[in-house]
């Protein structure tokens, strides 16, 4: 304390503290509450009467004693600041907030820090808690990611159907592959086409056409497994990727999805109209120099059930 202390600035300072916009609690070695200024009472409701000498733990049982008194122990020991962000942990105190923007944040966000005070004889008898209302910071943060991550989301997939698109199913496809090469993981293809597309187009109008194409991927999505890839290839092309598994697994997803859709009826006025696919399915195989053997297999298997008469599976050749 320097010599010619003025009583005046103690009053000042004092002042500051108690109208500041942030919380500052100061505590004895004990976790005796000591000050508690103004942000405090309003946001927990309790006077600087009320709370005097009672715990940090007793007012705030959502405090980890344990976690905390390690953070505060440490920060005295070593005689520097901790802190604690809300990234890593919301807050501290469960405080209502009182953003605006309801429904996001019904508790306040905050940062600590942790300041160890150090006597005039040098020795840490208190700590004080500096509490950072960062409700808005982190509201604008959130919201921000969970829009990135919905555009990112539609980037890869298509409009029409909220299948992947075929630029990106084409990385997943490379991915797989590698893996393959890597592991030995068996992986297999589905390729797929409408049959008479042009058809339902031709005689129904574009807007049925584009109804049929988002039934069949309904039903792809419905019958892929999560781990799958499904994509939308072209118009009325389709390309299931499955993971870990042979060929004959591969036949019989190919199997139960063509009879799925051969099965659904699409209502245009008092019409009920038939949808019908052809299917080629192969299985990587190790002498495969790269990804597009696996679809020109498949592709070609598909032209076989076209041929055949369509409304088939045919499975690849395999020398
Ligand atoms: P096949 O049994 O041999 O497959 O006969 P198809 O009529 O289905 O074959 P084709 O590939 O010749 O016709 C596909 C048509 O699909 C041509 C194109 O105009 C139409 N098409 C492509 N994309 C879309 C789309 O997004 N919506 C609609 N409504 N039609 C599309
Ligand atoms: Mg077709
Ligand atoms: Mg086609």
């Amino acid at each position: 304390m320097p010599a010619q202390f003025d009583i005046n600035e103690l009053h000042w300072l004092l002042d500051i503290v108690q109208s500041i916009d942030v919380g500052v609690v100061v505590m004895d070695r004990e976790y005796r509450i000591e000050v508690w200024n103004s942000f405090m009472e309003n946001h927990s409701g309790m006077s600087s009467d009320k709370v005097s000498r009672q715990t940090l733990f007793e007012l705030f049982p959502e405090i980890e004693p344990n976690w905390f008194k390690k953070k505060v122990e440490t920060a005295v020991m070593l005689g520097t600041r901790a802190f604690t962000i809300w990234e890593q942990r919301p807050n501290l105190v469960h405080f209502k907030s009182y953003q605006p923007i309801t429904g996001l944040a019904d508790e306040m966000y905050q940062n600590v820090t942790i300041l160890p005070l150090r006597s005039a004889t040098g020795k840490t008898d208190h700590v004080c808690l500096i509490i950072y209302d960062v409700t808005g910071v982190a509201i604008n943060k959130r919201q921000l990611e969970a829009a990135n991550q919905q555009l990112q989301e539609l980037a890869l997939r298509d409009g029409l159907t909220g299948l992947l698109n075929r630029r990106y199913w084409e990385q997943c496809l490379e991915r797989e592959f590698a893996r393959h090469m890597r592991y030995e993981s068996p992986a297999s293809l589905v390729i797929f086409d409408i049959d008479h597309f042009k058809r339902f187009n031709d005689t129904y109008g574009h807007q049925l056409g584009d109804e049929v194409i988002r039934e069949v991927s309904r039903l792809t999505k419905l019958f892929a497994r999560e781990t799958d890839f499904a994509g939308r290839y072209g118009g009325e092309e389709f390309v299931v990727l499955l993971p870990d598994t042979e060929l004959n697994g591969a036949a019989q997803f190919a199997e139960r999805l063509r009879s799925a859709i051969e099965r659904l009826q699409i209502e245009h006025g008092d019409e009920l109209l038939k949808v019908t696919i052809s299917l080629g399915v192969a299985e990587i195989r190790d002498s495969m120099i790269n990804h597009t053997v696996l679809i020109e297999e498949a592709d070609k298997a598909l032209y076989q059930s076209k041929e055949g008469g369509r409304n088939r599976t045919t499975l690849a050749q395999t020398e």
